[in-house]
Parts: structure tokens; sequence; C-alpha cells
């Protein structure tokens, strides 16, 4: 219990920190699952995302909560109609303890493959020290992403590219979502707070926001935290869609102008950090 407690005033004070802008929520609370796409499900909670990307050769469960609200995940899957077991893969989008400490429980249940960036994996596995994470000795390395790697399951490919800053090996993920009969390009920034430091790690962000931003026909933001991607008012237009109406997850534009504000607060915050060292 005072575990619990402790990692929520952490994660609050974090998402405090890192997302002022989006209001207050609460990475303990939980919600009833979703879908989103005929393809994808929300099963993270209030203030921490997680989804089920569903594949003819299996669901990817993209991001895997803090451990104390990972039982939250079966007992989604449950709900959705989905079995556990059926997980194949687990993609930590970074190695902080909201996003991946979970996933040795869901490897436990899944036998699934955790698949990480080698700079996070050394967090999660505690051969390198980081703030907001937790040490996982026994999780089992056996996937390690690279930049440019892809994975294909049945007629699903996912395209991986390391987007360091957040941190050191920051993973974001391109992938197909469906809607009836159309196909959009849904893309997850898998590392968005500022809550870092350091003029080279800025740096490292900034450029990794320029990468995205240059990137052509992101239709839709599939986000890691629901607020910065207006996931819950977002799930609220869809259950009151009307037929023949575009669905309001894609929306490309707000993609880019989500973008352009990551990049001007990342401008302030270089200053800043150069203001810390004299430069
Ligand atoms: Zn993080």
């Amino acid at each position: 219990m005072m575990k619990k407690i402790i990692l929520t005033s952490i994660a609050i004070f974090c998402i405090q920190f890192t997302y002022a802008q989006y209001g207050s929520f609460d990475t303990s609370k939980t919600v009833p699952p979703f879908k989103i796409f005929d393809n994808l499900y929300y099963v993270g909670n209030d203030g921490v995302s997680a989804y089920l990307l569903v594949t003819d050769k299996g669901i990817v469960l993209i991001d895997a909560l803090y451990a104390n609200y990972t039982n939250d995940i079966p007992a989604a899957c449950k709900q959705l109609g989905f079995d556990v077991k059926d997980i194949k893969y687990i993609l930590c989008t970074h190695g902080h303890f909201d996003h991946c400490e979970g996933a040795e429980i869901i490897q436990k249940l899944s036998k699934a493959h955790i698949g990480m960036t080698e700079p996070d994996w050394q967090m999660a596995e505690g051969s390198v020290k980081a703030d907001y994470t937790s040490v996982h000795p026994n999780m089992k390395r056996d996937w390690v992403i690279h930049d440019g790697d892809s994975l294909v399951l049945g007629k699903t490919t996912l395209h991986f590219f390391e987007t360091p800053g957040h941190t050191p090996g920051v993973l974001s993920i391109a992938f197909p979502v469906r809607d009836d009969n159309k196909v959009y390009n849904a893309f997850m920034f898998g590392g968005v707070g500022l809550n870092f430091e350091g003029v080279k790690r800025t740096e490292m962000y900034l450029a990794s926001v320029d990468r995205i931003m240059a990137m052509k026909g992101i239709d839709v933001n599939i986000s890691n935290h629901p607020a910065p991607g207006k996931i819950f008012e977002r799930a609220k237009l869809l259950s009151q869609r009307k037929p023949g109406e575009l669905h309001p997850f894609v929306a490309p534009k707000q993609f880019q102008s989500w973008m352009a504000e990551l990049k001007k607060a990342a401008l302030k915050k270089l200053d800043d950090e150069k203001k810390k060292v004299g430069k």
C-alpha cells in the first residue's frame, strides 16, 4: 500500500509537472476499456494509456502501466472479449515505470515478447540509473528494437522509430488503424514530457520532434497518456458519431499543431537549460 501511495505521488508530480496544460487526471483511476478503431482498443486508465492492437496473428499490447494497475489490463481484455494469452508482443514506449513496469506481469500471463529500445532496456534492467524507473532484473529481454525496424503480423505492419529526448531511447510507432473499409495511419510519439534535464537531451528531443513533423501522412494521434491526444474527448465524440461522419480520431492537422506546440515548449526549455549552464 505504501509503495502504491509513493508511486502514485511520484506519478502525480510527474504528470502535473509535465502536462500542466492538459489539466488534472489520475494515474491510478480505472476507466472502462473501449474500442477506438476496428483493430485498436483502449485498456489504460485515467492518466496513462495502454492499447490493444489486434491483428490476424495475435494481439500487440502497447504499454503496460504501473505494476500496481497492470491487473486492469487482463480485466479489460476479458471485458472486451479478448484473451490475455493472445497477446504476442508487448511494446514499451520507454523505460519509465508508468509504461513498462507491468510488462513483466503480462509477459508471465501471456508468454509475450517484450520489445523496447536498447537504452531503455538498460533503464528497466537497472544497469543505467534513471528517474521514474523501477528495476526489473527478471524481465526477459528478448527483443531489442532499433530505429527502422518493423514487425509484420499478417496484414498489419508496425514501423519503429527511436525518438530520444524524454528518455534516451523513446520508441515511437506507426501502425495502420481500420474504420470499416478505410485504413488510416496512426502514430504514437512514445515520449512527450519535458521532465528531463540538460541541453543535449533537449536538443535530442527537438530533433525527434522535427523528424516526426517531417513525416508525411500521419492521420491519427494515439498518445501514450490520454490527455495530450484528447483520447477521452474523442472517444465521447466517437460514441455520438452519426453514419457517414468522419472518425473523430482522424485529425492530421491537429497532430501537426500539437507537434508545433511541443516544439515551442521544447525551444523554451532549451533556452532555460542553456541559461542554467551559462551558455
Ligand atoms: Zn515517461
